[in-house]
């Protein structure tokens, strides 16, 4: 005897064994890759994406990143088939699947209110998705079963969703979205109604449910964190077009783009113009010259003498001192230092943000320390201080992307 896993839909025909009836199994050999080769979407003269092309491997947790607006759930919707393309196409494993209608895709969507039926009961609610595809009876019987028992519910089938925790309906409707084995599974800012503490428990159960079935999931969120702590593979979108595809510690540790470097980590962007570059085996170091500032000096790619750039400088690895006047009036100051006011000191837990303004030009600059480093004793607000920093943290952007100011 043998199992459809709905594979049909996107042409490649297999089945595998029913016995033992194993969800797991069957969704680790039902998962799929989604590519997406120059896909647009315009909704009148708006253009809401813009020409993404992108891979997501089979088996892969990707996250969908970026501000509001940004495009992640029309990316989302396009992939599900909830909206149709204005150009490109689509591929669900290797099957172009723009004219399929969403329900033929083997594609399966969890949102954001999870949308439970409230007066049907949890079994009902989980079973819904088969009765639709026709399952017969006695092994609906066997899927909704081993779900709830893979999600610890089983307990609860026969009550309404009313009944359960915000946490518990959440599983739920990550079962039922699982239950009829789709071959991707998206999920669109799932955890956003949840409160903190619920949201950081549940987001550990996600990526262990992703992780125990192998299958794809594309998930839009906003949450910079969330995107890290979930993804094998984060996509990070502005204005409608991809900016970085990587992994989440590429992303912290290598931005790409000086837009991925604000967005990602709070980083302090000086713009400037390249003074020279001086390379050796390891490393090109790019001089930077940055008006008020001098030069910085930053690891980077080698760049045209005089064009524009910027630079990044990573707030946490920053090294601050009480500024001095009897010291510095005797000396200048080296690359890769500034002069700054403190004003504001804020604790936020583990972290402590100090808010600095440079005394040169008057730009805002974050710093954070940990909080048990933090001397506030002789650091406080108004206080003049020395910032200063290693070249090897400061990454070098050539001027490829506008300058997004986002906070
Ligand atoms: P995100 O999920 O990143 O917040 P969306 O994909 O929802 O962004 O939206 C991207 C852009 O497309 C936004 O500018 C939004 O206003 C626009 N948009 C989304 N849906 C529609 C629609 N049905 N009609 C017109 N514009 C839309
Ligand atoms: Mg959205």
């Amino acid at each position: 005897m043998t199992i459809d896993i709905g594979r049909k839909a996107v042409g490649v025909s297999k089945t595998i064994p029913a016995s033992p009836p194993n969800i797991q199994q069957a969704l680790a050999q039902a998962a799929a890759g989604v590519a997406l080769r120059s896909v647009t979407k315009k909704y009148g003269s708006v253009i809401a994406v813009e020409n993404i092309t992108l891979d997501i491997p089979a088996g892969r947790y990707c996250c969908l990143l970026g501000p509001s607006g940004c495009g992640k759930t029309t990316v989302l919707r396009m992939i599900a088939g909830h909206e149709d393309i204005t150009s490109g196409d689509v591929l669900i494993g290797d099957k172009r699947v723009n004219d399929l209608p969403a329900a033929k895709r083997s594609t399966s969507m969890m949102f954001q209110s999870y949308a439970l039926f409230p007066h049907k009961t949890i079994w009902e609610n989980i079973e819904f998705g088969l009765k639709m595809q026709n399952v017969k009876e006695s092994e609906r019987r066997a899927r909704v079963g081993e779900i709830l028992e893979m999600i610890g519910l089983s307990h609860t089938s026969d009550r309404k969703p009313t009944q359960l925790s915000g946490g518990q309906q959440q599983r739920i409707a990550l079962a039922r979205a699982l239950v009829t084995r789709p071959q991707v599974l998206m999920l669109d800012e799932p955890l956003s109604a949840l409160d903190e503490n619920l949201r950081v428990r549940m987001r550990t159960e996600l990526r262990k449910i992703q992780k125990q079935f192998g299958l794809t999931f594309i998930q839009v969120t906003h949450h910079v964190e969330e995107a890290f702590s979930l993804s094998d593979m984060v996509v990070v979108m502005t204005h409608g077009r991809l900016d970085q595809v990587a992994t989440p510690d590429e992303l912290y540790n290598r931005p790409g783009s000086q837009f991925v470097a604000k967005f990602m980590g709070d980083n302090n962007i000086f713009t400037g113009k390249v003074k020279n570059v001086i390379s050796d085996a390891e490393l090109d170091v790019v001089q930077l010259e940055v008006e008020g500032f001098g030069i910085l000096y930053c690891r980077g790619y080698s760049s045209p003498i005089g064009t524009e750039a910027a630079c990044s400088v990573r707030p946490d690895l920053i090294h601050v001192e009480a500024y001095d006047p009897d010291i510095a009036a005797g000396s200048t100051l080296a690359g890769n230092q500034v002069v700054a006011r403190i004003t504001a000191v804020e604790m936020t837990g583990y972290v402590t943000r100090v808010s600095l303004m440079a005394e040169a030009t008057g730009q805002e600059l974050l710093y954070k320390a940990r909080t048990n480093d933090w001397n506030r004793d002789f650091l406080s607000e108004g206080q003049l201080v020395v910032l200063s920093w290693s070249k090897m943290i400061v990454f070098f952007f050539p001027i490829k992307t506008a300058f997004y100011n986002f906070f």
